[in-house]
């Protein structure tokens, strides 16, 4: 039978897939003699099996009971016993923290009669009565399934009534009728009592937190941060320590560095006389962990020494979660902290400077997805403005957007293409979607560590938290400042989540420092902790920008991947190589037909004689070549693959519907408009039904010569000028949407001929490789055979993911992807990241079939998927060349690539 049941003493920080993280950790923490409550996790694999079948797996009861017996004989107490009784917290712990996302339950264990062994025990009426209120309101919103309104709105009211600050200012006879009023309101709205027997209270509560699992807010913090649906959550049993007995005790939440900057400092909050989640709720305004040293010396030391362990045992930022009991430090909860962008490359850089960590790690521990975060444009340090409030910085960027003041709100105009600021006295799990759909996220409440903060920062959403003078009226959508400010909902606001301000209107943004420094990064010795690295600067966005340029650099090093862009226009091309492209991927030639080309377009295709079309073609040769000359130029010395036409012709027509228009009107004002028939009777000609499948790419070369050879001779005339100039152009040239080698012969003979002419006419040697776009099925079925004929492959994955799947992109993003996102089909869109399964397989075996037929055959990438860090990752396992993407995500593909190789590495038989 398995082993559902393991005790905290068993089990360590790299069981988070049976334990979950948080069941892991407090393994971890006991095995290094830390303060920890003892206790027992019940596994994921319990979680799933109950998950599946609806009810616990055989043997789960029996070992709950054996390691419940196991720890009441430690702690010599009993659960629910009338004079000393054993509470325990029931606490959810899935293998990715999802923080607020999932339920816990406090206190379990008390009744009607325990209530008072707890109170005899802790000699304070006060607190028992205190802890069982507390335990009614969590149970009945939990396991009961209890709006949590009715709880708050009692507690609310009989604060009011008593005429004092807050709750912890009530008396035992007011908890004690608290008590009672809420045990008549858990028998109203469930329609039974409040359980008495704590046996069934430990069970029904452990079910509670597995559903949780599968909460609609669960879900879709699951989808937004990809994790999986399928891994279940650990249940933790944990004795119960308060922090609610009086003023020497108390609980609080700290992190060993700033998470939103990376300062290195004690920060943390703290609150007296509160228990479990009163100090990250933002009911009681909290101390800064700095105060507790003035409260509890003995305890702020010991809390100080025991981050430092963890710090370095985990080797790197850790958060925590405390609880002190009468002057007693215990420790219930530790992980890997969250972080901003910003304080993720700084951490990373200061480890290596401390030398906790490898550069190696350094690179492992970010991401291209924080790299692009830091990329953002921030507020214009020049652009006049004043700050109505400052709050704090809770998770960086500058956003500028409308202010709503509810989660409905928020979505429904980010659905309406709207910017929004989701403004809120402190946000709540419920306040996800809202969160999701905002460019920013402000509250008047709570700390770095409040939910707010937390899940902004998760997903990258810029966050101001804590602005304490901003008074948010939800009742009428409306916030007021001490200056007699007010916004009301849909003005515009800007905030910045780097430094917590507060704007009216909305203020310009620049560039950001990463993305000015980049292009310049001198070069440095390769270790760090020179000058420039350890010093870090004058500030702190300094002392970023320089742990960025490092690790961008030993990214560079380790990577084996090329990195190149889809650029169309020479400044587009010298931006991509200011950013560190090795050249051109894709270059797209469709924009030099149009604007005013449109018109010679036109000649060549309703060209009656071939003089006609000769004609039109040399009007845009010149145009062409001018083109190449000056893409080349800017990529001079570096390769540049040009893409020959691709869409179908009807294209660079005018519209059907326009132009049936046109010859209607004139037939019905009696206006001859011969230009116009003509034109309307050539469209209809071309006009496909799936033109995305119809006359296009390779097979409009065929068919209409001219352009390719056109495009061929504008190539090499470019390429022979600028050699004669005593540059180093490289073209190379790409022929899309090849099916069959036949068809890529067929061009190749064409433009070998045309590339020899040029040589001959302008007396240079050219050489110009050919290769394919490989976006077909059949393709990547027949690459033995079409290597034959191309010098390099570059996956054009959009198209192959549209032709692999069937799918047209434009038609089904919008309209059944969602469901099949919901369905599970796939758990990302596979335009957004590559599906390795499917088309990537097929590129896979193009790519492995085409180098055994010709073994120098350069392979690459120019789908958007080149620009993906899950797809770069892909594309390195299968030993690719190079990826190309868009100029701006040169820097994210390059950081990746580094990563990439890092883990490819471990692939082959390293553990680890
Ligand atoms: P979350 O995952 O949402 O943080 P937790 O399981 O960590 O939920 O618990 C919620 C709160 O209750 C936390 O503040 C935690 O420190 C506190 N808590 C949990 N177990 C205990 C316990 N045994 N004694 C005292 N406080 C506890
Ligand atoms: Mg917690
Ligand atoms: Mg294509």
């Amino acid at each position: 039978m398995a082993q559902y049941v393991y005790d905290f003493s068993h089990g360590r920080k790299d069981d988070r897939d049976l334990l979950g993280g948080k069941g892991a950790n407090l393994a971890e923490m006991t095995a290094l003699g830390l303060p920890v409550p003892p206790g027992f996790t019940i596994t994921t694999e319990a979680c799933r099996a109950y998950l599946a079948t609806g009810s616990e797996p055989d043997g789960l009861a029996d070992q709950v009971a054996d390691h419940l017996a196991e720890l009441e004989r430690r702690r010599g107490q009993r659960l629910g016993d009338s004079t000393d009784p054993l509470l325990v917290s029931v606490r959810s712990g899935a293998k990715f923290s999802m923080p607020g996302m999932m339920d816990t339950v406090l206190n379990v264990g008390l009744t009607d009669t325990s209530v008072a062994g707890l109170a005899e025990r802790a000699g304070d009426k006060r607190f028992a009565w205190d802890s069982y209120r507390r335990l009614i309101q969590m149970y009945g919103e939990t396991v009961m399934g209890i709006e949590g309104r009715h709880f708050s709105e009692a507690l609310d009211g009989l604060v009011a009534e008593r005429a004092v600050a807050s709750e912890v200012e009530l008396g035992t006879d007011d908890l004690r009728g608290l008590v009672e009023q809420f045990k008549t309101i858990v028998g109203r709205e469930a329609g039974e009592d409040f359980p008495q027997d704590p046996n069934r209270q430990l069970t029904m509560a452990t079910r509670a937190v597995f559903d949780s699992w599968n909460t609609e807010r669960a879900r879709l913090y699951r989808r937004q941060e990809r994790i999986p649906e399928d891994l279940g959550t650990a249940v933790n049993v944990v004795s119960m320590v308060f922090g609610n007995l009086g003023q020497d005790s108390g609980t609080g939440v700290a992190f060993t560095r700033d998470p939103a900057t990376g300062e290195q400092g004690v920060y943390g909050d703290y609150l007296p006389n509160a228990q479990g989640e009163d100090v990250v709720a933002g009911i009681r305004n909290t101390l800064q962990l700095t105060e507790l040293a003035e409260l509890d010396r003995a305890s702020y030391d010991q809390l100080l020494g025991i981050m430092a362990t963890l710090e370095r045992h985990y080797r790197d930022l850790c958060d925590i979660e405390f609880t002190i009991e009468r002057g007693t430090l215990w420790m219930l909860q530790t992980r890997v902290g969250k972080r901003t962008a910003p304080a993720a490359f700084r951490i990373a850089g200061q480890l290596v400077d401390e030398g906790l960590i490898s550069d190696d790690e350094a690179l492992s521990r970010v991401t291209g997805a924080q790299l692009a975060q830091l990329m953002f444009p921030q507020f214009d340090p020049s652009a006049a403005r004043t700050a109505i409030a400052k709050g704090m910085g809770a998770s960086p960027g500058a956003a500028v957007g409308k202010a709503a003041f509810d989660s409905a709100t928020a979505v429904q105009w980010s659905e309406q293409g709207e910017d929004v600021i989701l403004v809120r006295r402190e946000t709540s799990p419920d306040d996800l979607q809202g969160m999701v759909a905002a460019r920013g996220v402000l509250t008047s409440r709570g700390g770095k560590t409040s939910h707010a903060a937390v899940v902004a920062r998760g997903m990258g959403r810029t966050c101001v938290v804590g602005v304490d003078a901003l008074r948010v009226d939800p009742q009428t959508h409306t916030f007021t400042t001490p200056g007699g400010d007010r916004v009301d909902e849909g003005d515009v606001i800007s905030i910045d989540g780097g430094t917590g301000e507060v704007f009216l209107g909305s203020v310009p943004v620049v560039d950001s420092a990463v993305v000015d420094a980049l292009p310049t990064a001198p070069e440095v010795d390769d270790a760090r902790g020179g000058e420039d690295a350890s010093a870090g600067g004058d500030t702190a966005d300094d002392d970023v920008v320089a742990s960025v340029l490092w690790i961008m650099r030993h990214a560079d090093r380790t990577r084996r991947l090329g990195v190149r862009a889809n650029a169309d226009t020479a400044d587009d091309a010298r931006r991509a190589r200011s950013l560190g492209a090795a050249g051109i991927g894709l270059c797209r030639t469709e924009h030099m037909f149009l604007g005013p080309r449109r018109k010679s377009v036109e000649r060549v295709i309703l060209a009656r004689t071939d003089e006609q079309r000769q004609a039109g073609l040399d009007e845009l040769r010149p145009l062409q070549r001018e083109d190449f000359t000056d893409i080349l130029e800017a990529m001079d010395g570096l390769p540049v693959t040009i893409r020959l036409l691709d869409p179908p012709l009807h294209e660079f027509l005018p519209d059907l519907t326009d132009l049936s228009v046109r010859v209607a009107v004139a037939e019905a004002t009696g206006t001859e408009d011969a230009e116009a028939s003509e034109l309307l009777a050539e469209v209809r000609r071309l006009h496909e039904q799936n033109p995305m499948l119809g006359m296009r790419g390779v097979r409009l070369g065929v068919m209409v010569p001219g352009l390719f050879d056109l495009q061929v001779r504008a190539i090499a005339e470019a390429t022979a000028t600028l050699r004669q100039r005593g540059r180093d152009p490289r073209p190379e040239i790409m022929v899309p949407l090849v099916a069959a080698v036949q068809e890529l012969e067929a061009i190749r003979d064409m433009a070998d001929a045309t590339v020899a002419d040029i040589a001959t006419e302008y007396g240079v040697d050219l050489t110009i490789p050919i290769g394919t776009m490989i976006e077909l099925p059949r393709a990547t079925m027949t690459a033995h055979q079409i290597a034959e004929a191309a010098e390099f492959f570059s996956f054009g994955t959009n198209d192959l993911t549209q032709t692999t799947w069937g799918f047209s992109r434009d038609d089904v993003e919008a309209t059944f992807f969602p469901a099949y996102l919901e369905r599970g089909v796939f758990g990302v869109s596979p335009f957004e990241s590559i599906d390795a399964e499917g088309v990537g397989r097929l590129v896979s075996i193009a790519a492995w079939e085409g180098k055994e037929t010709r073994p120098d055959l350069k392979v690459g990438v120019c789908g958007e998927h080149g620009g993906d860090p899950a797809s770069i990752h892909f594309f390195e396992s299968i030993r690719l060349d190079y990826v190309s993407c868009s100029p701006f995500r040169v820097p994210v593909a390059r950081l990746e690539a580094g990563r990439a190789a890092l883990t490819a590495g471990s692939d082959g038989g390293d553990s680890r």
